[in-house]
């Protein structure tokens, strides 16, 4: 168990078995983009550690950049908008792999998907760490999964409660209140 700020968290994802699975999808991205020299798109702040360790296991030519995602309410409408933000490479004609932490509802990864699909790259798939696809509220195909979770609020492994517990090397969940 670790407190994080005032919440109990449950040992959830173990570090042995993130590590085996991360090179188990490495694996499956040296197969499935040999010669296409991919360029992995980490959205921060999130993946950044879960990219660290798949990229050390991918051993095809490849290259990686970060992104970041910025949410702000319109004033016209009720919605949220999300803006893209720290692109600094042409995407056109590339083989994009978006890198995410969590795909929760799935609003974040089909705005970001959306958008840099109009960018006009030759292919674009979404690889993430942890999927709740119960959780999900928009259609979205997730294409490389590590771990699909039930609807919990988990933390470690770059994810964080309030800033914090971004350090852990395992996933944890929170303890449900008594
Ligand atoms: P979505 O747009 O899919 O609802 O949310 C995606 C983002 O919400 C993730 O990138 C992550 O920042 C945050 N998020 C969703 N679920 C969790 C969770 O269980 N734990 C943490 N720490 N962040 C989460």
């Amino acid at each position: 168990m670790k407190q994080i700020k005032d919440k109990n968290f449950v040992p959830f994802i173990e570090s042995v078995a993130l590590q085996a699975r991360i090179k188990e999808l490495a694996q499956q991205v040296n197969k499935d983009y040999e010669g296409k020299n991919p360029l992995l798109i980490g959205v921060l702040n999130g993946s950044f550690m879960f990219i660290g360790d798949l990229f050390k296991s991918i051993d095809i030519e490849c290259e990686v950049t970060f992104i970041r995602v910025s949410s702000y309410q319109n004033t016209e409408s009720t919605g949220q908008v999300k803006q893209i933000l720290g692109l600094k490479e042409d995407i056109k004609n590339r083989h994009v792999i978006i890198v995410e932490d969590i795909v929760d509802t799935g609003m974040t990864m089909q705005e970001v998907l959306g958008q840099l699909a109009s960018q006009k790259p030759a292919s674009i798939k979404i690889l993430t760490l942890l999927y709740k696809p119960e959780a999900l509220k928009v259609p979205l195909k997730v294409d490389y999964v590590c771990f699909e979770i039930e609807p919990k609020f988990v933390v470690g492994y770059g994810l964080d409660y309030d800033g914090f517990g971004r350090n852990l090397d395992a996933i944890y969940v929170l303890e449900e209140e008594k």
